[in-house]
């Protein structure tokens, strides 16, 4: 279940499992293209398992273990506009007319569920969106009701397992405080009191826990609380987040990897973005670009940690991070970057790099794989010495690779480096499969 239905990346989520579903093709003025999953980690790559003695044997990621396809699944949710999926999708300008109008018969029909809209959160230029909202001001009333629309959703389609992802629009941080958030008796409490504090967001992870339905946070803001951790726990559901990791932050989280582990020193990361989607509006109020702004800059910090001789003193390199509304470029992203490092003998590499697509493209074979790596981990138990049989921590930051900022079990060290969570998940997914991981070492072609 999607909060933030009717956006880009809500609309593009349907439209493409659809497409996919359905082996639509279309022409635009390249020629004709056929429905993919490019971009979905576990759709679209491989894992190296070995080498048989003639070649080198890659196996698809989801044909290693059971795991569900994207369109297996089903897809509903929530938006505070009215509009149905189709003119969702029109308005988004992702999909090419020829497309849209094949998927038009399945897509008019659908019209999200009215949401909740505190306005304080999101920014004030998203008000003249907002008509589809629950009605009323009592926070204990709103998450009932959203607890309704997910035993609704989960009886009615007689599923084993509900995910709320948020890809709404990005809300202010919120405090973090005793009193109102720190505790899981705090929160329902704090919901209860009607607190100004608590945020949609809240509300709806709130809402997933007490039914027992796994909640990520694709947005950047700290919905996460503390007191959400420990409801989790409580309930032995599963949370994610934060912030899908698909453009900019993915190439640096590999970029800075390289760097770094090549001995080479980066200085400075400055990175400029401009787009011209509803997101870009919403991010064009300082309080929600806050929220984005932290998500962004944290990414390097593992890759400095990682290495004494460059960074002895553990000095970071300085990271500045723009984002400018630039309605004409709509959903088509930019983001320009400027790595300049410190290499052999006083000397400088600069590397500029300039990266046009659209966004909404990226993100949304990443809410697939969110999805799917969650319900994936709901089948694996683990035993330690014989002991009984566990499930994974309630903080799932096996999603990792997917985020921008990932929330990790309290005490655990964050991971950022794309290979580093690369190899976490696909080394997870062959023990799975009782299959000895491939530790890289390649011996057999260096030894006689
Ligand atoms: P969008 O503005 O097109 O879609 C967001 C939707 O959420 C809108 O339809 C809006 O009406 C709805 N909404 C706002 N508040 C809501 C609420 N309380 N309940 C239900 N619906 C609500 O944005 P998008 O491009 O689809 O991006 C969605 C989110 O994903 C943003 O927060 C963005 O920062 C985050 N994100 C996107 C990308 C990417 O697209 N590449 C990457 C990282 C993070």
């Amino acid at each position: 279940m999607l909060v933030g239905l009717g956006g880009n990346n809500g609309s593009t989520s349907v439209g493409s499992m659809i497409a996919n579903r359905e082996q639509m093709s279309w022409r635009n003025r390249e020629g004709t293209h056929k429905a993919n999953y490019f971009g979905s980690f576990t759709q679209s790559s491989t894992i190296h398992i070995g080498w048989d003695g003639k070649e080198q044997v890659y196996v698809p990621f989801n044909e290693v273990i059971p795991m569900l396809r994207p369109h297996e699944l089903i897809i509903d949710g929530w938006d505070i506009n009215n509009a149905n999926l189709y003119e969702a999708m029109c308005r988004a300008k992702v999909f090419e007319p020829e497309l849209i109008d094949q998927l038009k018969p399945y897509m008019e029909h659908i019209v999200p569920k009215p949401s909740i809209y505190y306005p304080d959160f999101i920014a004030s230029n998203q008000g003249d969106r907002a008509n589809n909202v629950i009605p009323g001001t009592n926070k204990q009333e709103h998450l009932e009701l959203i607890r309704k629309d997910i035993r609704e959703f989960k009886k009615t389609n007689d599923l084993d397992c509900v995910i709320v992802l948020w890809t709404a629009n990005t809300e202010r941080y919120t405090d973090v405080r005793s009193g109102l958030n720190s505790t899981a008796d705090e929160i329902l409490r704090s919901i209860e009191k009607n607190v100004d504090e608590i945020s949609p967001s809240n509300i709806f992870a709130v809402a997933s826990i007490l039914e027992g339905a796994h909640y990520i946070n694709g947005s950047p803001q700290n919905t996460l609380v503390p007191g959400i951790v420990e409801l989790a726990g409580q309930h032995k559901v599963f949370i994610g987040g934060d912030d899908f990791k698909s453009g900019q932050t993915k190439l640096k989280s590999a970029l800075v990897d390289f760097l770094v582990s090549s001995g080479l020193k980066p200085e400075s990361i400055v990175s400029y973005n401009h787009l011209g989607n509803n997101d870009g509006k919403n991010l064009s109020e300082a309080r929600q670009f806050r929220s984005k702004e932290i998500s962004k800059s944290n990414v390097v910090d593992d890759m400095v940690a990682s290495n004494k001789i460059l960074y002895p003193d553990g000095k970071k390199p300085d990271h500045c991070v723009v984002i400018k509304y630039v309605p004409f470029v709509g959903d088509s992203k930019r983001a320009m970057d400027e790595y300049v490092c410190s290499i052999f003998m006083g000397g400088r590499q600069t590397f500029v790099i300039h990266n046009t697509c659209e966004d909404s493209l990226l993100a949304t074979p990443l809410i697939y794989d969110l999805t799917i790596l969650t319900e994936l981990a709901t089948r694996i138990s683990y035993s330690v010495n014989g002991s009984e049989w566990q499930q994974f921590h309630e903080v799932l930051s096996l999603l990792s690779l997917l985020l921008k900022a990932p929330v990790v079990p309290p005490g655990t060290p964050v991971s950022n480096a794309f290979m580093r969570q690369y190899g976490s998940i696909t080394k997870l997914v062959t023990a799975c499969a009782g299959i000895a991981s491939d530790t890289e070492l390649q011996l057999e072609f260096f030894t006689k």
